[in-house]
């Protein structure tokens, strides 16, 4: 496996498949690896039939409403190094923010995102997405891909960068890959390592919460649903920032059950300082 620490550089690396237009698969990262991010990377490498797979670790400052958490991000490159090479990465893209965003270069995306970017995380962390696009759009740019893998963990952060490569009719195909979780229902996420075992014993609720919410919609209103699942969240000592459900192609927050063909529900709580998300179409 190579690393580059240069756009130029791994370009030059690129340029044969570019020649010979041979499919190439990309995966996104802000590191601290685990194997929600090597599915992906395994997806591409050995499921599908890219000939060559590259992931990028970047931790995008544009993308963190707050620095704190920016700060806190956990870093470990060098168990991520290991576990790409073992998931058949052939190359790693591991650039300075100066990079990615070098002076001069006006990397600002301004996309009307409508709904995909003004609910929930969209709501909750404002400049998000626009941070989330500028980099996506600069690295696809950088990679030039045939392929993405993202995984269906970031929902809302998939229809994003799909509207995005549409706007700009990039020739990319997004593929939505399916969450991984802990055998305890737990999303895999990189901020879990930082929970308390406390908090920790207490986020499966989540994952519990969401299939419940399968099962209640056949029974309640959406208003209840809504608050049953805020209901259960805040009794297992979590914060609920929202509970959601949304069309699953527009993002459009339903009122009732007939309001969308296929819907997701959304969440987002604290545990502790940790902020989670997670999501299933139900
Ligand atoms: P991140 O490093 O958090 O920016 O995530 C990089 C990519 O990995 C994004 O496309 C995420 O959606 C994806 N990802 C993160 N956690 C998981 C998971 N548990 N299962 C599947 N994909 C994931």
């Amino acid at each position: 496996m190579y690393l580059f620490k240069r756009v130029r550089d791994l370009q030059a690396f690129l340029q044969p498949f570019y020649d010979k237009n041979r499919p190439i698969g990309f995966i996104p990262t802000m590191g601290a690896l685990h194997d929600g991010h090597l599915s992906l990377v395994r997806t591409s490498s050995k499921v599908a039939n890219n000939v060559c797979t590259i992931a990028s670790i970047f931790v995008n400052p544009t993308q963190f409403n707050e620095s704190s958490d920016l700060e806190k991000y956990p870093r470990t490159p060098a168990e991520d190094l290991i576990k790409l090479a073992k998931a058949g990465c052939q190359a790693v893209l591991m650039p300075s923010v100066e990079e990615v965003y070098p002076s001069g270069l006006n990397t600002k995306v301004e996309i009307d995102f409508s709904k995909l970017g003004s609910v929930m995380e969209g709501a909750h962390r404002p400049g998000h997405f626009e941070g989330v696009a500028e980099v996506v759009k600069r690295l696809l740019e950088i990679v030039q891909p045939t392929h993405l893998y993202m995984g269906q963990k970031d929902y809302q952060q998939v229809l994003i960068v799909r509207k995005l490569v549409e706007t700009f009719k990039m020739p990319i195909s997004v593929e939505m890959c399916p969450i991984i979780r802990e055998k305890d229902g737990l999303a895999m996420s990189s901020r879990n390592i930082r929970l308390t075992p406390d908090y920790r014993a207490k986020a499966p609720i989540i994952y519990k919460t969401l299939q419940d919410a399968k099962n209640w919609i056949q029974a309640v209103s959406i208003d209840e649903l809504s608050q049953k699942a805020l209901s259960q969240l805040e009794a297992e000592g979590l914060r609920p920032e929202y509970f959601q459900l949304a069309n699953a192609q527009t993002l459009e927050l339903i009122a009732d059950q007939n309001d969308a063909k296929q819907i997701v529900a959304c969440v987002a709580a604290w545990a502790g300082d940790v902020r989670l998300i997670d999501n299933m179409i139900i």
